[in-house]
């Protein structure tokens, strides 16, 4: 079976990893380095840093899930995200998408608590609640 096949009878099976890995601040420029482990470059200096967190590796490798096929549960083994698991029931393979980190934010003109998904460097959002759109920098 090729992945193609898998796509066209019911879509990728995908599950949401659970196991965030730290938000790291650039040693250089001190903004938010993007998400994950291993080589990651600063979108706004260029700075190149290796992040590796061994308790995240742990935990990416002993996480828990349930195959969204057959619902047996598994353990992932894998100690990085996202990663391909096979289901040792149905034989399907799952993705296990990293986790999406949302970070909380006030809209400063009617202070809606708004919840978005950090990137690096500045951008326009606009409030659901009020419209009024303003400039967010992580
Ligand atoms: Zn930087
Ligand atoms: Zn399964
Ligand atoms: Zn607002």
């Amino acid at each position: 079976m090729t992945d193609e096949d898998v796509e066209v009878e019911s879509g990728p099976l995908e599950v949401d990893s659970d196991v965030a890995p730290p938000l790291i601040n650039c040693p250089n420029c001190d903004g938010m380095l993007p998400l994950g482990l291993g080589m990651k470059t600063c979108a706004l200096c260029g700075a190149v840093a290796n992040i590796e967190h061994e308790p995240t590796r742990k935990e990416w490798a002993n996480e828990r899930f349930a195959c969204p096929n057959c619902s047996k549960v598994l353990v992932c083994g894998v100690r990085e995200r996202p990663a391909i698991v096979a289901c040792s029931s149905c034989s399907g393979e799952i993705v296990v998408k990293s986790k999406v980190v949302k970070v909380e934010i006030a809209c400063p003109s009617c202070e809606r608590r708004l919840r978005l998904k950090p990137r690096p460097g500045s951008r326009q959002i606009t409030c659901p609640a009020c419209e009024d759109a303003f400039k967010v920098t992580f």
